[in-house]
């Protein structure tokens, strides 16, 4: 008697789990609720000369909205190539994917980055990134916009005798 109560309810949990399975693929994906946005839907923009120095390449991904508190902006500085000094009052995240770049803080400090590298620039701290004297970088930036005011607030450019002696001191992590 007990073994064939075992057996009715392995059954039943065999039959219970085929069940699950089976409704469970056979849910229809939903037919509405992606948005692609198509490459080239959206035209690449120079960086302005009011922000950067050197040629700058801009392609926006997303624009912040009530889902998503990042813009998020794939960047490309070709040699040479940097952002003015400035800061982000939310904060920022840049996740290296091409090259080999530079990240500098207002304390002096700056470090080499490459791709697969990730940076978070915190509230307020003010910074700089861009290319390497003879390679390009590219970065995605997710920059927070805050509830109240723009994402960046810019301060000068960075020089040319600032760009090269931070370049020539920068914290390379393969050449230890
Ligand atoms: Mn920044």
């Amino acid at each position: 008697m007990q073994g064939k109560n075992l057996r009715f309810a392995l059954l039943c949990g065999a039959l219970f789990a085929a069940f699950v399975q089976t409704s469970w693929a056979a849910d229809p994906v939903p037919a509405a609720g992606h948005e692609i946005r198509r490459a080239g839907d959206t035209p690449s923009a120079k960086g302005s000369d009011k922000w950067f120095v050197g040629n700058v390449r801009q392609d926006s991904i997303a624009k912040a909205d009530q889902h998503n508190q990042n813009g998020i902006t794939v960047v490309t500085f070709e040699p040479g190539a940097r952002t003015f000094w400035h800061l982000h009052p939310a904060g920022q995240r840049l996740l290296v994917t091409f090259g080999k770049g530079l990240v500098g803080t207002a304390d002096g400090k700056v470090d080499v980055v490459r791709p697969g590298d990730y940076v978070w620039c915190p509230p307020g701290v003010r910074h700089w990134h861009g290319a390497t004297p003879d390679t390009a970088m590219s970065h995605i930036a997710l920059t927070n916009t805050p509830a109240n005011g723009p994402s960046t607030e810019w301060f000068e450019a960075l020089t040319d005798e600032e760009y090269a002696r931070f370049a020539a001191s920068a914290v390379d992590p393969l050449k230890k």
